[in-house]
């Protein structure tokens, strides 16, 4: 039975006044609707989610609601991707990396796994991490700039892989937020426009959590259990879902467009079928992007996933959060 795929929508804060005098999104509960600013409600464009987090809603809060479910899951087993989908300027990295006084879902994720794994006595654990990101299709490593161009294979003991992925296995929260500073300065290596390329490609950050059962014998001695018990969590900052028209641009940005609008596509349709349920199983378009393939084994199955798509409220962006919100229904 096809697990539930958890949507949620969150509006960042305006950034600027908006002075225009057309139209603005009201929150309400679970649903989101589009308002004429001095009159009624537009009635066709009105969605629910499992939640929709207005402006005034902290990381913490997101966290808490969304993807800490996902992170226990995966300490007990199961694999688990949180994305985090919506246009350039949305609020995807806040959520993701959060700001100094509310630190974002991967540091939230990373402190909690650790804690949690702390407490369970009767398992020992193994974490490995690795940070990579796609770009124009192609796989790099953000632990190693030498590591580009990675290619994915599959065997019968590894699963899906990226062939020559860094991976650090790590003992605690503070050596993987330096592992992933380091991987952030590594990202912008050699641009000259650091958000032009990262609004421009997916980031994963991954967490393999690897235990076994082990039992203390009356002489003291330590002894293992059961199988080993693998689990993998995916952190998603996807590229900016913008459509290529609205940028304007020719040569090398019509391409990174072409590329984005093309793995988004496939994400919107592999989510799609698995949340329409097992029998479109068959069918899933897993191999039609590099990233849809990279997650086929967190997404989907006994997996969680949860989306958060972000909306910047501001009236210049109302076709753009639009498309957001049309994935996102597609996505429930
Ligand atoms: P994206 O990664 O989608 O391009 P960012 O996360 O970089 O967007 O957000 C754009 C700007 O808006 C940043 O300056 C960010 O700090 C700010 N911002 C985004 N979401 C929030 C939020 N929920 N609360 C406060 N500031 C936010
Ligand atoms: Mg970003």
């Amino acid at each position: 039975m096809a697990e539930k795929i958890c949507v949620s929508v969150r509006v960042r804060p305006p950034v600027s006044q908006d002075s225009s005098s057309g139209t603005f999104w009201r929150v309400e509960d679970n649903r989101i609707s589009l308002h004429k600013l001095h009159g009624t409600p537009i009635p066709a464009i009105s969605y629910a989610f499992d939640y929709v987090f207005d402006e005034t809603c902290s990381n913490a809060k997101v966290y808490e609601l969304l993807t800490k479910d996902v992170i226990h899951a995966a300490v007990d087993g199961f694999n688990g991707t949180a994305f985090a989908y919506g246009q350039t300027s949305s609020g995807k990295t806040f959520t993701m990396n959060g700001s100094p006084n509310d630190p974002g879902l991967i540091h939230r994720a990373v402190n909690d796994i650790f804690q949690k794994i702390q407490m369970i006595s009767d398992r020992e654990f193994l974490i490995r991490v690795s940070y990579m990101e796609i770009y124009n299709e192609e796989i790099n490593d953000l632990f190693a700039v030498e590591n580009q161009k990675l290619q994915i294979h599959e065997s019968l003991e590894r699963g899906i892989f990226v062939a020559g992925l860094r991976e650090e296995i790590v003992n605690n929260a503070e050596q993987v937020m330096k592992l992933l500073e380091s991987g952030e300065v590594n990202r912008h290596f050699g641009e000259t426009n650091m958000n032009a390329r990262s609004s421009r490609s997916h980031t994963i950050f991954r967490m393999v959590i690897e235990s076994k059962g082990i039992c203390m014998h009356s002489s003291g001695d330590y002894s293992s259990s059961d199988a080993i018990r693998v689990s993998v969590l995916n952190l998603v900052d996807l590229a900016g879902s913008e459509r290529i028209a609205k940028t304007g641009a020719g040569g090398v940005r019509l391409k990174e467009g072409k590329y984005i609008n093309k793995s988004l596509m496939v994400l919107g349709n592999v989510i799609n079928k698995l949340s329409n349920g097992a029998k479109q199983r068959a069918h899933i378009p897993y191999r039609d992007s590099k990233l849809t393939r990279i997650l086929q084994n967190a997404l989907g199955g006994n997996a969680k996933t949860s989306i958060i798509c972000t909306l910047a409220p501001e009236e210049v962006h109302v076709e753009e959060t639009k498309g957001t919100l049309l994935f996102a229904s597609r996505a429930k």
